[in-house]
């Protein structure tokens, strides 16, 4: 029986990739020049493809990475000089902020207990801070931010640049792009493609940002500066040879999605979190580990448990892998994936076996 990957990244494969692999192979497309212009074609329309998944206006533009880690140090790069502020949930957000640290500029943090988001209302910015992070969903915790909250954050601070990392929500969260200035993904996670591509949305005002900062003689980087970037992906190139396997993947599973219906997908994300927390309801050894409604992720379900280790083991029997705990909760926690490649029928299925477990 093949193995189903709830892991939260990576994961399941989108159920499509395999085909579309194959079809890769068969039109050379790890061969052929990457400054092809059937190779311009695949980026052309993967950038096409996303605009439309996310509804993306054109001030924002699209890049491409190695990762998603990867963007967090050209953000501190290309828009801040002095000063960037995190707010800090949990050991994805937490890492954002150590990479701004090695940049020797002013870091400041808001912070919330793992498992809980930090208050919106209560946080105060300083004037002086170029760029807010916000980690949409913490991967971590399972502690994720209602859209609403991103907007807030936005209107009270409209001098700074709002850089959201949606990782982990993409692309079931949909981000109204007039109150966010950059986001990102990788699609290790719910593009259920193989690691080693990261997706930079970014908007003119970053563009301007890194643009000046070059102009006073400011470090902002090489072949992934925003200006170099957006000069390549003018003409759909990228400054280096990049992972054109991934990117031709990427624009046949995004198709995938939008035949689908990306609506539908947003409801089913929904419908199966609501079926997964019900389950961990119903088993008296099983507890979320988000306590407020509101801060509970759709697509990362984190449950704790002293029997966290014995249940994802019985649970393997049944070809099903569950993803441990982060980090210091490695043997506390279950993380369960809620990603578009987990079908209503799988879910539906690891529940009952939750509920048992
Ligand atoms: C996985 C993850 C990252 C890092 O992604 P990479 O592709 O490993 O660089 C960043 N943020 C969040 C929320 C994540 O879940």
């Amino acid at each position: 029986m093949k193995k189903q990957y709830f892991t939260v990244g990576p994961s399941q494969l989108f159920f499509s990739v395999e085909s579309h692999m194959k079809s890769a192979l068969k039109n050379d497309i790890a061969s052929i020049s990457h400054r092809s212009k059937e190779f311009s074609a695949v980026v052309q329309s993967t950038v096409e493809k996303l605009r439309v998944l996310f509804d993306l206006p054109d001030s924002h533009h699209i890049a491409f990475t190695a990762s998603a880690t990867e963007i967090w140090e050209r953000l501190i790069q290309n828009t801040v000089e002095n000063e960037s502020f995190h707010l800090i949930n949990g050991a994805f957000s937490e890492k954002f902020a150590r990479v701004a640290r090695n940049y020797n500029i002013n870091v400041q943090t808001a912070e919330a207990d793992y498992g809980s988001c930090v208050d919106i209302e209560k946080i105060l910015v300083p004037e002086s801070t170029e760029l807010i992070a916000i980690t949409h969903n913490e991967t971590s915790t399972g502690a994720a931010y209602p859209e609403d909250d991103i907007y807030k954050l936005a209107e009270a601070f409209a001098e700074q640049i709002i850089a959201v990392d949606m990782v982990s929500s993409a692309p079931a969260a949909k981000l109204d792009w007039k109150f966010v200035d950059t986001a990102y993904f990788s699609v290790q996670k719910a593009f259920g493609l193989p690691a080693g591509l990261g997706i930079w949305i970014y908007n003119d005002r970053c563009l301007e940002k890194s643009q000046e900062l070059l102009n006073r003689q400011k470090i902002i980087g090489s072949y992934h500066s925003l200006p170099e970037i957006k000069k390549f992906m003018d003409k759909f190139q990228t400054p280096e040879t990049p992972n054109m396997l991934n990117i031709y993947l990427l624009n046949k599973v995004i198709g995938d999605m939008l035949a689908l219906g990306i609506d539908r997908i947003r409801r089913e994300t929904v419908y199966k979190s609501a079926v997964l927390y019900q389950a961990i309801e119903e088993n008296n050894d099983l507890t979320a580990f988000v306590k407020d409604d509101r801060y509970k992720s759709k697509t990362t379900i984190v449950a704790e448990s002293s029997r966290a280790l014995e249940i994802r083991e019985a649970m393997k029997k049944r070809h099903m892998i569950l993803g441990s705990g982060y980090s210091q909760y490695k043997n506390d926690h279950i993380r369960i994936a809620n990603f578009p490649t987990h079908s209503k029928e799988q879910i539906e299925m690891l529940a009952d076996f939750l509920i048992k477990a």
